[in-house]
């Protein structure tokens, strides 16, 4: 047996790597640690197979725009490909693949039965209409109908994207191939959607830092949060988090920050927000620049929004006790090896993160098995889940004394390997 010989635990000076060279040093470095056959390291550095569309969409003024898709599928040994679908200006085809593979990795950490995939499309969706979203989603889901499938591919919501984007892609491809709704997850519960999905990937993230902390052996009412994010993943995070005692000390989004060392009551919060679209100017707190924020004195620094925000240029500015990623890819492999020499540990985000895509997988079986459940089930086995993964990657960390991302990475990368070898691919 050959083994992998690219190596390289990350170095502090690593900034200039693309998305997929950043996630591929993870994989590297679990690859080298476990002895992992260099073919499989080969059949795992690049995606099975990636689609590039162009989408042309009529606008509200009746000007053809195109926009460019992708969506990428980077293993499939352990079940279907799975993984949401990206709107953003930044979503390029790497920054897709990158997300995809991530997206093999959190499957098999969570021993979830799907690979890794992930969708795209640049296009900046605060700037379009309901319509124009429509149309573009349409669209979008005509040009890679022919890969998915309930058994092959199954897109879901992610940055930028919702419940009614997962409506129109599910009535899109149920146009082409007939009612479908386990083609898709995160749908509206009342087209086949799962009670709790989406409050899953928040949920998941408290359920990390409640057990992290009751690790540490400190009470969540000790535990100081700052949460850079108030979307979907942010703001469930919050919600949970201050049920469960956590005192968030900050909140950011694209708008601006506000910070109360008090404590901010996150349902006050909520109502300023259905008001004024930001937490920026909620007037219980002061305000605070996004860069300020990951530089402020807490105990858990939460990144709960786009990817590479601590990079090695804030890294040695981070004040928080531990950093717990719950975006895809928040921290760069630089940024990583500056907090880890800083004793900063890094909850990764293949775990973090994973709520999600655990009740999107609830999701997909009661749509096969065309029943129900209720949201008291859908929290009691996401819970159960997230408390196994995490203890999983805590005894792995111990035992091998090697960082939570690379104990997540190890276990992610044996499962996905061994999948490799049994179905025959090398
Ligand atoms: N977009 C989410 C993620 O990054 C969820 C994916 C899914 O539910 O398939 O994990």
């Amino acid at each position: 047996m050959t083994t992998a010989t690219s190596t390289a635990a990350p170095t502090e000076r690593e900034e200039s790597l693309s998305p997929s060279e950043s996630v591929l040093t993870s994989v590297y470095e679990s690859a080298t640690r476990l002895a992992i056959d260099a073919e499989v390291v080969d059949l795992l550095k690049t995606s099975w197979r990636e689609i590039r569309a162009q989408l042309p969409v009529r606008m509200d003024d009746r000007k053809l725009r195109i926009f460019e898709g992708y969506r990428v599928q980077h293993n499939g040994a352990r079940g279907p490909y799975k993984g949401g679908v990206r709107f953003h200006p930044k979503a390029d085809l790497d920054e897709v693949r990158a997300l995809a593979m991530l997206m093999t990795y959190k499957c098999a950490l969570m021993e979830l039965p799907f690979g890794g995939a992930k969708g795209g499309v640049m296009c900046d969706p605060s700037r379009m209409s309901e319509t124009e979203l429509n149309r573009l989603t349409r669209t979008y889901t005509q040009h890679i109908n022919m890969i998915l499938g309930i058994n092959r591919d199954i897109p879901a919501p992610d940055m930028g994207t919702n419940a009614q984007t997962m409506a129109w892609m599910m009535d899109a491809y149920g146009q082409l191939h007939g009612h479908t709704p386990g083609i898709v997850t995160g749908k509206p519960v009342e087209l086949g959607g799962s009670y709790g999905r989406d409050q899953a990937t928040g949920r998941g993230v408290a359920t990390c830092m409640r057990e992290f902390a009751r690790g540490e052996g400190v009470d969540p009412h000790d535990i100081r949060v700052v949460v850079q994010g108030y979307g979907n993943v942010g703001s469930w995070t919050c919600r949970v988090a201050s049920e469960q005692g956590f005192r968030v000390i900050a909140v950011g989004d694209v708008k601006g920050g506000v910070y109360n060392p008090a404590g901010i009551d996150i349902a006050q919060l909520d109502r300023w927000f259905a008001v004024a679209g930001s937490v920026a100017g909620f007037e219980e707190a002061e305000p605070v620049t996004n860069e300020h924020l990951l530089e402020l004195e807490c105990d858990y620094l939460v990144p709960a929004a786009l990817g590479e925000v601590v990079t090695t240029a804030n890294a040695e500015q981070v004040r928080a006790r531990a950093v717990i990623e719950a975006a895809n890819h928040p921290v760069t492999p630089g940024a990583d090896a500056i907090l880890a020499r800083r004793g900063v540990p890094v909850l990764p985000d293949i775990l973090v993160n994973a709520g999600g895509v655990t009740v999107s997988y609830f999701e997909w079986t009661q749509n096969i098995q065309q029943f129900r459940w209720p949201l008291e089930r859908v929290i009691t086995e996401l819970e159960a889940r997230m408390v196994a993964a995490f203890g999983d990657l805590m005894v792995r960390t111990g035992r091998d004394g090697i960082r939570p991302r690379q104990a997540a990475f190890d276990i992610a990368l044996e499962r996905v390997a061994r999948a490799i070898k049994l179905r025959g691919f090398v």
